[in-house]
């Protein structure tokens, strides 16, 4: 099959690798009609996160039709249709039993990598290093899906690919963001970063009954986009003081609570962008935690901080003080898919919101290489890239 993987810091090439097999009972192969690029893979393309080795196949965005299925899987048959999460959770340890899906104590085979740097092991992960198991990712004609009797949703035919594809990640990604924030009546949520899990955090956080959405950025079209989809007020941060606007929007109080969808490849003007990059290049810490630092002196005495953006390890220069001193509550985590996976449907079933458009570019498979470059340097106003590999 043909697969797109990685070789490198922005090094990608698509090869014909061998098809994956049914290794495990539980497990089953899912024929990809469908993939996307994440905001997450970037930071493996970047090459920020440690563990990946030559060869390994990215992506953790897909769905298709089953092919093949283990002799313990019983709830799927040939041909169905199935969206895939991007965690793998084994539905009944410790942690799936208590619904926290991606910290499944079963499904990472390298958990000792991730104690080492973590502590704790969080689950295994499609296409995202070794640390997290060193699953084959998705950006695939095939993949092996384990434990297929508890990820993969079925989804109706009366719905196309590209509106129930980001159930696979960003659409939950961004309603846990969201239901995170505990919204109360009245409340004005402060969402950094409008790429699609920006973008659908701002829906999320109406639907989940905000009052106020305000989305910060410098990409034009992301901003637009942010107002035009998502009725928020925008911030340009390279235009206006971030604090200044948030404070005076809100009678001088902070957004009652603020998403970091930025994660660890945060930008900013100024010296401390220098600092963090410089640091980070070294290896000194593994973040430039811009936003996060923003959002934090932003929100209002005891409101919420939630953080769906992706952190690797050590982070400088955070504001601890003001988190402690002020009583704010901080909420994160890889997404806890299965959690969000059917009643989202739902939601899109019901027409509340159709999440593929944040989509910009259809492309092929093989284009994928040239995809990501254009994706990560913002060109030819791509906000969200799907790729078809057939
Ligand atoms: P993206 O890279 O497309 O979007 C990031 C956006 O942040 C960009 O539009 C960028 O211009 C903006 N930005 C950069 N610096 C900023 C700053 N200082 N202030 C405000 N905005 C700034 O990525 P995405 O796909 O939307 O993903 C966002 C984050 O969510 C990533 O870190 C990704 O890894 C993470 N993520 C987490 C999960 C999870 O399970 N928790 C799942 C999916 C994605
Ligand atoms: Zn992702
Ligand atoms: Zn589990």
């Amino acid at each position: 099959m043909k697969a797109n993987c990685w070789y490198g810091k922005h090094k990608l090439e698509v090869k014909e690798v061998p098809d994956p097999k049914i290794l495990n009972p539980r497990d089953a192969i899912v024929k990809i009609t469908l993939t996307a690029i994440c905001g997450s893979d970037l930071h493996l393309y970047d090459g920020f996160i440690p563990t990946m080795r030559h060869g390994d196949i990215l992506g953790h965005e897909f769905m298709g039709v089953v092919v093949e299925v283990g002799s313990g899987v019983r709830n799927l048959k040939i041909g169905d249709r199935v969206v895939v999460p991007f965690t793998i959770s084994c539905g009944s340890c410790f942690s799936c039993e208590r619904k926290l899906y991606s910290l499944c104590e079963n499904s990472n085979p390298n958990s000792w990598m991730a104690e080492k740097l973590w502590g704790h092991s969080p689950c295994g992960i499609f296409g995202y290093s070794h640390l997290v198991g060193g699953y084959a990712g998705g950006q695939a004609q095939y993949a092996r899906v384990p434990y297929a009797d508890v990820g993969p949703l079925k989804v109706p035919e009366s719905l196309t690919d590209e509106q129930v594809l980001f159930l696979s990640d960003i659409f939950p990604t961004a309603y846990m963001a969201a239901e995170n924030c505990n919204v109360q009546p009245g409340d004005t949520v402060a969402i950094w970063g409008c790429g699609p899990v920006g973008l659908l955090a701002i829906r999320c956080a109406y639907l989940l009954g905000a009052e106020r959405v305000v989305a910060i950025d410098r990409v034009p079209e992301r901003l637009r986009m942010a107002r035009e989809k998502g009725r928020a007020e925008t911030i340009n941060y390279e235009q206006q003081s971030v604090q200044g606007t948030l404070r005076e929007m809100t009678g001088g109080r902070g957004p009652d609570s603020c998403i970091d969808a930025v994660g660890m490849e945060a930008h900013i003007q100024g010296p401390l962008y220098g600092y963090d990059r410089v640091k980070q290049a070294l290896m000194m810490e593994t973040g430039r935690p811009i936003a996060l630092r923003e959002a934090i002196m932003a929100c209002r005495n005891g409101g919420t901080l939630s953080v769906p953006g992706v952190y690797g390890g050590l982070l400088d220069k955070i504001p601890f003080g003001s988190i402690m001193n002020r009583a704010l509550t901080l909420k994160t985590g890889q997404t806890h898919m299965q959690r969000y996976m059917q009643p989202l449907l739902e939601r899109i079933e019901r027409g509340e919101i159709d999440p593929s458009f944040v989509i910009t570019h259809r492309l092929r498979l093989q284009d994928a290489p040239g995809a990501y470059k254009t994706f990560r340097d913002k060109q030819d106003e791509c906000i969200k890239v799907v790729l078809n590999p057939n």
